[in-house]
């Protein structure tokens, strides 16, 4: 066989071109090349591997899928993504046609995301500010303000599901708690009115039958006073007896209803008090330490239910890690109760930039704090607690001049299939007790 230098190819397959009218492609190119050169032609997409039409076509879904990411108030951007959609659609669409519609409408696209971005976060500050207001406006209601601030601590961002479901919930909590409170305040207006009402009435009868009273009283005496036989005061005697056990009687009434009314009095006092108190639990204090800000018992409690809840619906690995800090009673006696209550906070404060947006920090007990680590495996559980440790081992606080460094120790659990959170904590406290005995400030996995 004649062999062809690869320039003659090149060179016929250039004249080719000419004559077959083809456009100078890459791809026309190199078909000519090597029909010439006796070369198999080889796809440019094997239709085995992938079909550009089943590309665009998974495009135009990719597209659709996100739209409702982006909003759809503007409507020639909406019309924009139908053409687009429709064209990626189509069969036998050209590609090249198709990149260029895509090129416009990446633009659009960014540009649409970018407003969605910020209208967002403009939606989270006004929100804020709403949050301030109020909270502001309520001043004498410190549970009201409580619960307003704990309402602004879950919506500052980074804002998640998991967190605005939270902040609606609180909401509607404070909104019916609110609508009640002013309903029982009203009602306990109107019955303290009632009784003021009737308390003057009552008084008012009182004293007018003592007058009465006194009036026959001193009749009663003037006739004695004339009477010359004992038979003439006899008569009279009998009218002062009378009227005596009349007015003991009507005090005695008068006196119940206003005891009775006393009574009524307290008890309406009380479930006003029973009432605020009912709204103190409610408010954020209840659900939060108040020396830490970190979760209470009672918060911790619903953030287990609710963690253990999403864990079991996402299929996701949850740990959570139980830590005491190390010689706290020491501390406590040598710097005082108050730099103990700052050794918290500093903790806590510690622990807060530790930990990812999603993680929940609950107040156990005294010194001893939970942590809720959604979406970690065990191991992960204890290199997160790991880290905290020794950020805490470099980070010190001041307790006037002295610099104090705390340390702790911990267990973490990994919650089993069936396992309740309470289980889960109690071999995570377990855990953490081991680690008192191997020499504190460590962590070990239960
Ligand atoms: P260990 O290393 O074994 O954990 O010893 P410890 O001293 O930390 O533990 P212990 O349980 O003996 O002491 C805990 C102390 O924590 C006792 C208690 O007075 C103190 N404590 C509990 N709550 C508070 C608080 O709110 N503020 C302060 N300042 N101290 C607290
Ligand atoms: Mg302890
Ligand atoms: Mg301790």
């Amino acid at each position: 066989m004649n062999e062809i230098k690869p320039f003659e190819i090149a060179r016929e397959t250039l004249k080719q071109l000419t004559t077959r009218k083809l456009l100078p492609t890459p791809l026309n190119y190199q078909a000519i090349y090597n029909e010439i050169a006796g070369i198999a032609q080889v796809q440019p997409f094997p239709a085995d591997t992938a079909d550009p039409a089943d590309i665009l076509a998974q495009i135009g879904r990719l597209i659709e899928y996100a739209q409702p990411a982006l909003g759809t108030d503007d409507e020639h951007f909406a019309e924009q993504t139908r053409g687009l959609l429709e064209t990626l659609d189509k069969p036998g669409t050209d590609v090249t046609t198709a990149k260029l519609m895509m090129v416009n409408y990446s633009h659009k696209l960014s540009l649409a995301a970018q407003d969605q971005a910020e209208i967002k976060t403009s939606l989270l500050k006004l929100l804020h500010l709403v949050f301030e207001n109020i909270g502001n406006l309520s001043l004498d209601e410190q549970w009201l303000k409580g619960q307003m601030d704990a309402l602004m601590e879950a919506s500052r961002p980074p804002i998640t599901l998991r967190r605005l479901d939270e902040v609606e919930r609180r909401l509607k909590e404070v909104v019916a708690k609110q609508r009640d409170a002013k309903e029982r305040a009203l009602e306990a207006q109107n019955e303290t009115r009632l009784m003021q009402a009737t308390f003057i009435e009552r008084l008012s009868e009182m004293s007018h039958s003592t007058g009465d009273f006194h009036e026959r009283l001193a009749e009663n005496a003037h006739q004695i006073e004339q009477a010359r036989t004992i038979t003439e005061i006899a008569p009279v005697l009998k009218e002062v007896i009378g009227a005596t056990r009349n007015m003991a009687e009507q005090s005695k009434v008068a006196g119940d209803e206003l005891s009775s009314l006393r009574a009524r009095a307290n008890e309406t006092e009380k479930e006003l008090t029973e009432l605020h108190k009912e709204l103190d639990r409610v408010s954020s204090q209840a659900r939060h330490d108040p020396l830490t800000g970190a979760l209470n018992r009672k918060g911790m409690n619903e953030a287990v239910d609710r963690e253990v809840s999403i864990m079991r619906r996402k299929e996701t690995p949850l740990s959570v890690a139980l830590l005491d800090i190390d010689n706290f009673k020491k501390l406590n006696d040598t710097l005082g109760h108050a730099t103990g209550d700052v050794a918290l906070a500093h903790l806590t404060a510690v622990a807060r930039e530790c930990m990812r947006p999603q993680d929940t920090l609950a107040r156990y007990g005294g010194e001893e704090f939970v942590i809720l680590l959604p979406d970690t495996p065990l191991i992960k559980g204890v290199e997160a607690m790991t880290r905290l440790q020794r950020e805490m081992t470099t980070r010190f606080f001041l307790a006037g001049t002295e610099k104090v460094l705390i340390t702790f120790s911990a267990g973490v659990a990994e919650l089993g299939a069936g396992e309740n959170g309470a289980d889960a904590i109690k071999r995570a406290d377990q855990a953490m007790y081991l680690a008192k005995r191997a020499g504190k400030n460590r962590v070990m996995a239960a």
